[in-house]
């Protein structure tokens, strides 16, 4: 199932996303569904009534008619894990970790599937895509198994961590570089876990522009989702709703010669096998 977090003018509502359409949840069931958060915490007993809802088509609205928000509009948290494609850590000139190197992106981040990512007026603009994989926390929880995260994650989407280069490695940490407001743009929709029986055999690429510029398969993860999964939750609680970042392949920007950050009027576009496809256009904030 495919569910998303959309506007028709009335502020955020969930729905189910079938073919170009998308049958509103919350129109149906309202008391399941005031969130995307509060359907993925009622989703054991709300998964029947959601099918029925979705078998019945009810009331089903054209989805070019509607504004697409990213599907958790503000998770509890994000978190993003570095350096976990070897092509991509070779190209940033880094051994491969020994161990999961995690840093997160501020909430205030997110940003819809198809709204425009924002080109700061910082000195030296560097900012750069990252095509990623991301999972949505569902049942979640703590001392997660490696063997049992399946269990809690509710479903993927398209992801893009957006970075601002100069500002991820103005420090020994990354997270202001990485949490630039817009810069944490998801979607378009959830496919739910049962439609994505294997998250490590994805094809995934960013085109910049119609160029390929990252094009690979989440089989190359170095640190699979499940061992993610379990090395989080051994730091803290898993929440339905939380967002995980699961890493970029090689061919960013900054690896490029000579380097190549967005500009404004660039289309950045993300695809991952299986799931859909974000496209955001690149704007210059205007304060320059
Ligand atoms: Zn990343």
């Amino acid at each position: 199932m495919k569910l998303a977090t959309f506007d028709e003018g009335n502020g955020p509502e969930v729905g189910i996303v079938v073919g170009e359409a998308i049958i509103p949840l919350t129109r149906a069931k309202p008391q399941l569904t005031a969130t995307m958060i509060d359907l993925i915490n009622h989703w054991p007993t709300a998964r029947a009534e959601v099918e029925q809802v979705a078998a019945k088509n009810e009331g089903p609205l054209p989805l070019v008619s509607v504004r697409l928000l990213a599907p958790i509009p503000r998770p509890g948290k994000i978190w993003a894990i570095g350096l976990n494609y070897a092509d991509h850590v070779a190209e940033s000139g880094m051994e491969t970790p020994k161990n999961q190197v995690w840093f997160s992106k501020a909430c205030s981040a997110v940003n819809g599937p198809y709204d425009p990512i924002e080109l700061p007026s910082v000195p030296t603009p560097h900012v750069d895509y990252e095509a990623e994989l991301v999972a949505v926390i569902g049942a979640g929880g703590r001392h997660i198994p490696a063997a049992n995260a399946p269990d809690a994650i509710f479903g993927f989407c398209v992801g893009n961590d957006v970075t601002e280069r100069a500002w991820q490695h103005s420090g020994p940490q990354w997270s202001l570089g990485k949490s630039f407001d817009t810069h944490a743009p998801f979607g378009p929709w959830i496919v739910t876990a049962d439609e994505i029986p294997d998250p490590h055999n994805l094809g995934i690429r960013c085109l910049v522009n119609g160029e390929t510029r990252q094009e690979s398969n989440t089989q190359h993860l170095v640190f699979n989702l499940w061992d993610q999964i379990a090395h989080l939750s051994s730091a803290m609680t898993l929440e339905a709703g939380d967002v995980i970042y699961t890493g970029t392949p090689g061919g960013v920007g900054a690896a490029m010669k000579p380097m190549q950050f967005l500009q404004d009027g660039d289309i950045v576009r993300i695809e991952i096998d299986g799931i859909g496809a974000i496209e955001a256009s690149c704007k210059s904030d205007g304060r320059a």
